[in-house]
């Protein structure tokens, strides 16, 4: 698999919509794909459009070992609902205990540097782990939600990972996520609406208020151009996310 290819893939999946976008990846590249969900409100609509179809794509999740109570109870919802075994990826005991026995649990508060590495050790390397045996993986991003929203489409080559990546809601806005999820009664995480439109770890998160950047909730006592986590780059460029109005 190289970037070569993808001009065909892109081409291959021109106008198809997110369910059909699913059905081709999984015929394309099974078993070498898998689904990363971090159990948001996009996530929690792939994973139901693929054990709908039944696809034989794998989903798994990164468990950090920092997730609030409510998405623990979300995971649990979605695998009793759609019969799925979703993989846990957790951070591996020998890059974790180190940082936590010199420096304290709470050590990702001490500046931006040691946050950055906090997310590297318990969210970049599991999921690195993970993508290494694939040639393409699914998200949920959106291109709506993207500073750099020409760079998300639904097909794309990642370059930071060495293999391609399929975005099937690129297209969709938020409130076809939310039709979506109430259409299908599909489960979802409770702090969503407690005000958190973007969930990560319990410590790094709060609730925004109405109208507020979706992503102020998140590690908010960085500066804004400092918020990310480093689980999607593309060409060299960390994707933040764009204003936009919270559920
Ligand atoms: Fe660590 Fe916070 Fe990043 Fe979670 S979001 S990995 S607790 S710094």
């Amino acid at each position: 698999m190289s970037r070569d290819t993808v001009g065909e893939f892109i081409a291959a999946t021109a106008g198809l919509s997110a369910e059909a976008i699913l059905a081709w990846a999984a015929k394309q590249f099974g078993p070498r794909i898998a689904f990363a969900s971090s159990l948001g409100a996009e996530d929690q609509v792939l994973t139901d459009m693929i054990a709908r179809a039944s696809l034989p794509i794998a989903v798994f999740t990164i468990d950090t070992g920092r997730l609030p109570r409510e998405t623990h109870d979300v995971l649990e919802a979605t695998r009793r609902r759609c019969g799925l075994e979703i993989e846990a990826l957790l951070p591996a005991a020998a890059d974790i205990e180190p940082l936590v026995s010199r420096h304290g649990p709470d050590f990702f508060l001490h500046s931006v540097e040691d946050r950055k590495l906090c997310c590297h050790v318990r969210k970049v390397l599991p999921l690195r782990r993970r993508l290494a045996g694939l040639d393409a993986w699914i998200t949920g991003l959106r291109r709506e939600q993207a500073l750099t929203r020409a760079d998300v489409a639904p097909v794309q080559w990642d370059a930071a990972n060495g293999l391609v990546k399929i975005n099937p809601l690129a297209d969709w806005t938020r409130q076809q996520v939310w039709d979506y999820l109430h259409a299908h009664d599909v489960p979802y995480n409770a702090l969503h609406d407690r005000g958190y439109p973007s969930i990560g770890c319990a410590p790094c998160t709060r609730a925004v208020a109405p109208g507020e950047d979706i992503r102020a909730g998140r590690w908010w006592w960085e500066r804004p151009e400092q918020k990310e986590c480093g689980l999607h780059v593309v060409d060299g460029k960390l994707m933040r996310t764009r204003k936009e109005p919270s559920k």
